[in-house]
């Protein structure tokens, strides 16, 4: 099965909510399926997990407090499986649990974001859509960027830099993607802030916040800002 477009018209992507709290799960698949998903739901992480196997979703929104198994080991779980059986499917994890610790962790086992409870409908579905661009840059046939003495595949998600892998929050990866895919040509502000937070009207304080975290990574002679017009990921030799 294969429902995940990058054009919003075409068919609704899949999303697989993993939430045991009844009310939650079922406003979830109410506002999902408003704003054209396609909502699977499971209460349970086992539920979860065998309605992953039989839809084949886009994205799994995953709750981490689930009553049968820790929503970590769900994580673990799809991870350890072959790209073709959706071992990189975008997980977007939704828990009330914010301690740091707790995000690291998730995001560290491979999930692609997270979500605080509680949380805006609208910054919601900007990560939900930033994860599924992430699943159709895992499942097509994604490039791999050279520059320098950086390599972005963006196939297997991994960057590194005169050899060394780079570890990149979620967010600093949607810049260098969006960047890369233009590499050698400015990426406006607002298409920035489009693909990377699902709205150009988004604060531009944040993209400034994420490029000055993402040059400290790739280097000065890199990132280049094209002042009052956008970023640009330099094309070297
Ligand atoms: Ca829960």
């Amino acid at each position: 099965m294969d429902n995940a477009q990058p054009d919003e018209a075409a068919d609704p992507a899949t999303v697989l909510i993993v939430e045991d709290d009844a009310s939650l799960n079922a406003a979830l698949a109410a506002t999902l399926k408003a704003a054209g998903f396609r909502p699977v739901t499971a209460r349970t992480a086992a539920e979860g997990l065998r309605w992953f196997a039989h839809y084949a979703p886009d994205l799994v929104l995953l709750d981490l407090g689930l009553p049968d198994r820790d929503g970590l080991s769900v994580i673990a779980e799809i991870r350890g499986r072959d790209p073709a059986a959706g071992g990189r499917t975008p997980i977007v994890v939704l828990s009330a649990r914010n301690a740091e610790a707790m995000k690291v962790q998730a995001l560290d086992l491979g999930a692609d974001d997270y979500v605080g409870k509680p949380f805006g409908v609208e910054e919601l579905l900007a990560r939900l859509r930033a994860g599924l661009r992430h699943g159709v840059q895992a499942r097509g046939s994604a490039p791999v960027v050279k520059t320098g003495d950086l390599v972005a595949d963006l196939g297997a998600r991994r960057v590194t830099k005169a050899g060394e892998a780079l570890k990149l929050s979620p967010k600093e990866y949607d810049l260098l993607v969006e960047l890369a895919l233009n590499l050698g040509r400015t990426v406006s502000h607002k298409d920035l802030l489009r693909a990377v937070w699902g709205s150009e009207s988004a604060d531009i304080q944040y993209l400034r916040v994420y490029v000055g975290q993402l040059r400290a990574k790739l280097g000065e002679a890199l990132l280049v800002s094209d002042p009052g017009v956008g970023y640009r990921l330099e094309e070297l030799k």
